[in-house]
């Protein structure tokens, strides 16, 4: 199958990929959107983007 890296790999506080319906992206609750930990490090949760994808429940 496709093994390829078309898709950026997910972070950890990921929920969903990119994209996908019913997903959307959110501040990231450990770093609160900083994308950064309180030591200056890139936030492990989100990846250092601050952000992340969220699922929202529609159901
Ligand atoms: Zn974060």
């Amino acid at each position: 199958m496709n093994a390829s890296n078309t898709q950026p790999p997910l972070n950890p506080g990921d929920q969903a990929a990119p994209g996908t319906p019913g997903s959307g992206e959110g501040i990231c609750p450990v770093c609160s959107g900083s994308g950064k930990t309180p030591d200056g490090k890139d936030c492990p949760n989100c990846g250092g983007s601050g952000r992340i994808i969220e699922g929202i429940g529609g159901g």
